[in-house]
This record gives C-alpha cells, structure tokens and sequence, in this order.
C-alpha cells in the first residue's frame, strides 16, 4: 500500500519536494487507505466513525503545510553573477526547484541564452550595477538569495559587497578577510594552519618567494623572485608593461614547493557540521608552460610568467591525509566563529601544497564557492560517499536554502 501511494502521488513526483516529513505524510495516507479497503479495523482495533473524519482532517492539514511548504520554496530564488561557477549554482539552483536569476553582462548574453534552466537575466554593462537601486529591487521581488563567487570579490570593493541588500548566501563580513592579505594572514594563524612565511620587507629576500597582488586576482601578475634585487627588477617590468601600478601593495611570501591541492569544503549552520566535498589543482598560465620548455631556452626568456588561472582537473588525496584535512576545515570554521561573526558559513576552501613529508601548508584560502567545484558538476568522490545522489557545490548550496527556508531560518545561512 505504502508504495503504491508513492507512485502514485502526483504531487510528490511533480514537485520533487517532499524528501522530508514524506513518510509520515505516506503513513496517513495508508491508514486511510487502510480503513478504506478493511472498514472494520484501524490499527488492529474496531472503527469508531470519528476516526475516520480525524484522520481525514490530519491529512488535510498535512497536505496544506506542504502546499505552503511548496509555495514559499517556489517564491525563493538563487540569483548570482555570470561567471566563475555560475552555470554550477544555477543548475544545482534549479535541480532543487528554486527560480534561476543570472545578473548578465551584455556581452555575455548570447552565452548564457544557450541554458535552460537560467530562468531570468538581468541584463548589465557592468557587474558594479547589482548595488543598483533598479537591480536589487527585481533581486528583491523575487526573494532573492545572491550566491558569491571569485567574480563579486574580484570586481567589487569590500565596502561594495558589504552594502548589498540582496541577502548573501554564507558570510558577507568574511570577504573582506579574503580579500585583504594581512586580515587573510591574521584568520588563518588563528586557525591555526600552517603558512609559508610570509616576508614583510623586499630587502629580507633570501630564498625562493612569490609576489603576490591583492583580492581575488586569479595569479594575474604574481611573480617569483629569490633575491631583493630580482623583486625590484621584475616589479618594475611588470609595471612598465602595465601588470602593475605604481602604488600597488604587494605581499611576499615563501615559495612552498611540492604538490598543489585546493580543499573545498560546506559548512552547514543548521547541521553545524562540515562536509568535505572535494580536491582540486589550478592549471596558471603562463607558469606551466615554462615546464615544457628546455632550461637551456628558459634561461633566454625575458617575460615574467604568471599564475592566471586557466582551469581546474580533479585529484584525490591519499586517504591517510583525510584526517588532517578535516582538522583544518574544522578549525578553520571555529577560528572564524571567534573573528568573524557569523562564521564561515557555506562553502569555501583552503588552498595550499604537499610537500615532500606529505605535510600541508597553506598559502590561501577562499571564504566562498571555488571555480574549482566546477570540475564535480555531477558530485564529487568525497560527496558521492556521503549522499546517495549525485551532489555537486551547487546543488549543495540550493538544498540548504531550501532546508533554510522550509524551517524558517533563512537569516542562519545568509547576511
Ligand atoms: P593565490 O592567489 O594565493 O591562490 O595564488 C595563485 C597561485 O600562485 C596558486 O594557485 C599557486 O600556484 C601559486 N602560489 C601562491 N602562493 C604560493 C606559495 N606560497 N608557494 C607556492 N605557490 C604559490
């Protein structure tokens, strides 16, 4: 009986919204169904002839909570900027069957036409026009829920994000921490992870160091150097080819060789538990090319390469590392409880190398969704061991605004 009705109920199957409270909602339905079939017994005792109408008024009340259950998850939409992950959030988005809003420059429209299920573009010149009056109000007839990506923190200032009235997915206050280099030093000592020391003086160069520009710059216009007189020179070439400006603040830090690995990780407030969804590597050019060319013509190259980042392939870690890399999530989520309220919410990732003793440092992190997921549209292994569907960030996201919103928290998971 009981699987007979959920084949057969129409509006489970239509909505694919019912995963929770489902059974108890199947349950009534075959005590009725029950009663209906066998009139002389309910539950192994004689009919009373109110039993049947309580029943009937359980179920009706029942299914008036899931109707509005599915009113208000159909009112919330996932919107997000066009670009980094967004064709991942707004698949996941709309795989949970939340509306789908993409703020989309101009010149990108014919692009993101080419998806179904992008259920609205707001047409842009510019990304800078989501703090505009006339954006945030479709944001916010259409309760909105705004995703962060590389993209929002590479384009805008902090100030910037922090005044958006959209509500933002996760912790907007933790960008900035992302965005500048000694709040990022500061977050990560308290959580305790290993860095490569960073140098605070060109003059104290004396090993192999990265230069590194600030926010989200994707490697653009990093360089190497293993002396003060090399950083200067570099600097310097770089701002005269324009890389760089004049007044930018650098930051320098040791170079940690070894295996790069990009962490991603969730953490749920209403679980208040932390999910380990995957590994990724950055493939930057121009630096990965240098290791295709022989030394004798390296040593002739004049240019300085760079570490933009070009795109992302998968790895899986070696399954004796799994421990400390949950510590290190699990940490860093309770250092940022400590500094930056709400805490780390959502997604984000800790990014750093393998050295030759398998031992981590980290040199980065990101406080929101990684480009890096893209490559587990379908779920990632780590995902895979721990929902038996596939999961990707996106999705992952999506589901816990639903969550949110079907248990009227939506104010725990955004700011
Ligand atoms: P980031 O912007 O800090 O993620 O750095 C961009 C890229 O530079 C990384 O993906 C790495 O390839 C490289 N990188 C950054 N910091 C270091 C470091 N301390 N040691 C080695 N490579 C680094």
């Amino acid at each position: 009986m009981h699987i007979y009705l959920h084949k057969n109920d129409s509006i489970c199957t239509n909505f694919g919204l019912f995963a929770q409270n489902e059974f108890y909602l199947h349950k009534t339905f075959a005590t009725v169904f029950h009663t209906i079939i066998h009139p002389q017994t309910l539950n192994g005792q004689k009919l009373q002839n109110n039993h049947f109408y309580l029943i009937v008024q359980q179920i009706t009340v029942r299914i008036i909570h899931k109707v509005q259950k599915i009113i208000t998850i159909i009112m919330v939409a996932v919107a997000t900027l066009g670009s980094h992950c967004s064709l991942q959030v707004l698949k996941g988005a709309k795989d949970e069957g939340l509306k789908t809003i993409l703020v989309c420059e101009k010149k990108r429209e014919k692009l993101y036409k080419r998806f179904p299920f992008i259920d609205e573009l707001i047409i842009v010149d510019s990304f800078k026009e989501v703090l505009d009056q006339k954006c945030q109000s479709i944001l916010e007839q259409n309760n909105a829920v705004l995703i962060p990506h590389g993209t929002l923190i590479a384009q805008m200032s902090s100030e910037e994000i922090e005044s958006i009235k959209t509500p933002v997915f996760g912790n907007k206050w933790i960008l900035r921490w992302e965005s500048d280099r000694e709040m990022k030093e500061k977050l990560m000592r308290e959580a305790s992870l290993p860095m490569p020391a960073p140098i605070s003086d060109p003059k104290d160069i004396d090993k192999m160091v990265i230069v590194k520009r600030q926010g989200a710059a994707g490697g653009k216009g990093y360089f190497m150097a293993a002396s003060p007189e090399q950083y200067h020179t570099k600097r310097e070439q770089l701002i005269s080819e324009g890389v760089l400006s004049e007044d930018e603040t650098l930051y320098i830090q040791e170079y940690a060789a070894g295996v790069l690995a990009y962490l991603q990780f969730f953490y749920s407030p209403l679980k208040e538990e932390l999910e380990f969804f995957g590994v990724d590597q950055r493939h930057e050019s121009d630096i990965e090319g240098l290791a295709r060319i022989p030394a004798e013509q390296q040593l002739k190259l004049t240019k300085v390469p760079s570490f933009n980042v070009i795109g992302n392939s998968p790895l899986v870690l070696r399954e004796s590392l799994l421990e400390q890399v949950y510590e290190m999530g699990e940490n860093f989520v309770e250092a940022s409880k400590r500094i930056v309220s709400p805490g780390m919410n959502g997604p984000f990732c800790i990014e750093g190398v393998y050295d030759e003793n398998a031992q981590f440092k980290s040199f980065e992190f990101s406080a929101r969704i990684v480009a890096g997921s893209n490559i587990y549209m379908d779920g990632s292994p780590y995902y895979s061991l721990l929902f038996n569907e596939n999961m990707s960030m996106g999705k992952r996201i999506a589901r816990e605004i639903k969550t949110a919103v079907q248990s009227n928290q939506l104010d725990k998971i955004t700011t």
